[in-house]
């Protein structure tokens, strides 16, 4: 029973809604044997209820992501499926990207961009918000949005018929039906997902194709030449990985970008030019194809993209000004700071960053990923302003040299699908499972449970870092269990660095840019405290522009704000001082003038600048 017709699922999913879901025993994806990854990587993830946040500046954009979409509106979040199916549409308009209408007309007007886009990405972060919390509101929410969105999922559907990024809105979609499946244990989703990929399938290409080659076939609009088909495989494995469907893993491989991945895994630099974001994300593809598929090339890939995109990123993390990857070796990013306020697509591109540094941190257990996503959550995405209930979003930060935080012009972008996700993800970055212990790599206030050799542990993090430089472990342990605590020690860790273990300082030196491994018999009230010291350092934006640097204690980069003196020295920033009573604010005394600086996170309205000119 390949295919059931609308009338019936109707049927179906209508008996499912008084409460018996009966549809779980009529289950019209083909299934296949459990899925086996070809590579297992040596640090595992935990699942979302292992790692809870406790109280914190990140904790508190959980909670709000968390509680905004458990609020929205059902109805004006399923309309522009309803209204593109010709079915009654109650409720409503969401508004900007969102909306069903005729009056997109870029790049004046992004109204009514992409219908739908991403109702998939606001059910993911549900499905997630629901493994961490438990929360039944929550799960309710996203079963009714399963069987109300399976409604208008018919496989000879009108939903696509002229739609500008089918990939695009189809990917969200696939995230979202796997994810409440697989987080949320809703009973259809993954046949509405099976009938969403035949509904989509007549309007993908045979292949993935890079935005140059949608650019040299015909096409209606600018905008249809925007999709982003090579970012699909990611989902597709994780579809075949979930459901046992081959037929995913057959699409997974019809849509990996060769022509992109190849250069990459020989080294060959094929960015320069590229939309960032969406390429960031690809590379998460490569790596999940690496796993699924056993292919070293992947694998080469991933590690060499990153590596690449790193190579041209701000001092923040941050990467792609005015969404595109620059020629290295010209000095365009110090350029851009001069001429654009569109520095880094902040929501979509913090998820993507976390997504591809778990993958790469997981396979190698290179400490240095988890010291590249601390860099762009503390200097990025924890600085965003919070999502508003009418979709006002934060997207770009600012880096040019008169930069403010402010909204984007349209309601309902990408970076509010992506933000709800991430922060749903805060957990599962921080902590890894191996079989021989633990890796601690965000150090954020949480609390992570597991079992070690059936042991039930616990371990509570305490800690106001980056503002403070310290972090405590406290251990519960049903009975004493041995096994292994790695602490991710950041490059950037001064000589003075330290652990402790119940006050005893290691003899063992702390190498940074090293996980630290703590091997022994815990036992409960174990303590580990770890202190680290953070130089004050400078970073110039540009190999060619030696002279534009920012400022850096730790992880966090400090912006300089207000009035900014015209002359500052290296030896006078490097001399920042913190300002007396503050956690965040840093003072620097040039010749002519004070030089106040603060982190992003605590940057409000006033205006700033991450990069200052240096003489001497
Ligand atoms: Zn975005």
């Amino acid at each position: 029973m390949n295919k059931i017709s609308r009338r019936n699922f109707l049927k179906v999913t209508g008996a499912a809604a008084g409460g018996a879901f009966a549809v779980r025993s009529l289950r019209a994806w083909p299934t296949g044997p459990p899925v086996s990854l070809a590579v297992v990587p040596p640090l595992s993830v935990f699942n979302y209820a292992q790692v809870q946040l406790l109280d914190g500046p990140l904790r508190e954009q959980f909670d709000h992501n968390h509680d905004l979409f458990l609020n929205l509106d059902e109805n004006a979040l399923l309309k522009p499926f309803r209204q593109r199916e010709g079915m009654p549409a109650p409720g409503p308009d969401m508004g900007g990207w969102y909306d069903n209408a005729d009056d997109f007309n870029p790049p004046d007007n992004f109204h009514a961009f992409i219908p739908g886009h991403s109702f998939g990405q606001y059910l993911s972060a549900l499905a997630r918000d629901y493994a961490v919390t438990g929360s039944k509101p929550t799960q309710e929410k996203i079963h009714r949005l399963v069987r109300g969105f399976a409604e208008t999922v018919e496989p000879q559907g009108k939903f696509y018929v002229g739609y500008h990024l089918p990939a695009y809105t189809y990917d969200k979609t696939s995230c979202g039906l796997i994810d409440a499946y697989q987080f949320a244990q809703d009973p259809d989703a993954l046949d509405v997902h099976w009938r969403a990929t035949q509904a989509v399938l007549p309007y993908l290409p045979e292949k993935a194709l890079s935005r140059a080659e949608q650019r040299a076939r015909s096409h209606k609009s600018v905008a249809d030449t925007w999709d982003e088909t090579y970012t699909l495989p990611e989902n597709f494995l994780l579809a075949y990985q979930r459901s046992g469907n081959s037929r995913y893993r057959d699409l997974a491989i019809r849509f990996i970008e060769e022509d992109y991945f190849g250069p990459l895994a020989e080294g060959k630099n094929v960015l320069p030019g590229e939309h960032a974001y969406s390429h960031v994300n690809a590379l998460s593809s490569a790596m999940l194809s690496y796993l699924v598929l056993g292919d070293e090339k992947y694998l080469r890939a991933g590690t060499n993209g990153l590596r690449m995109v790193q190579e041209q990123s701000f001092a923040t993390g941050g990467w792609g000004p005015d969404e595109a990857f620059v020629v290295p070796g010209q000095g365009l990013l110090a350029a851009s700071l001069g001429t654009t306020h569109a520095s880094f697509e902040t929501g979509c591109g913090a998820y993507g960053h976390f997504k591809i540094t778990r993958y790469l941190l997981r396979v190698t257990k290179d400490s240095r990923y988890g010291d590249s996503m601390e860099r762009v959550l503390y200097n990025t995405i924890a600085g965003a302003t919070p999502i508003m209930a009418d979709g006002t979003t934060f997207y770009y930060s600012d880096y040019n040299e008169l930069a403010k935080k402010v909204h984007y012009r349209d309601k309902w972008p990408c970076c509010s699908g992506t933000f709800p996700q991430l922060t749903a993800d805060y957990g599962i970055s921080s902590y890894y499972p191996s079989q021989d212990g633990i890796y601690v790599n965000l150090f954020i206030p949480s609390r992570v449970s597991w079992s070690q050799n059936n042991t039930a542990c616990t371990l509570t993090q305490t800690t106001q870092y980056p503002a403070a430089n310290t972090t405590q472990f406290d251990f519960t342990l049903a009975r004493p269990e041995t096994f292994t605590v790695y602490v991710r020690i950041p490059e950037w860790a001064g000589a003075k660095s330290s652990l402790s273990v119940n006050g005893h300082r290691t003899d063992n030196e702390l190498t940074p840019g090293k996980f630290f491994a703590v091997a022994r018999t815990w036992k409960d009230g174990d303590r580990v405290e770890v202190e680290f010291e953070m130089p004050l350092r400078l970073e110039a934006v540009d190999h060619e522009d030696l002279n534009r640097v920012a400022l850096l204690h730790g992880p966090v980069a400090l912006f300089g704000v207000d009035n900014i003196p015209s002359r500052i020295k290296r030896s006078q920033l490097l001399a920042a001082t913190r300002v007396a009573g503050s956690m965040h604010d840093w003072s620097v005394q040039a010749d002519d003038g004070t030089l106040m600086l603060r982190p992003f996170a605590s940057i409000m309205s006033e205006s700033y600048r991450l990069y200052q000119t240096v003489e001497g």
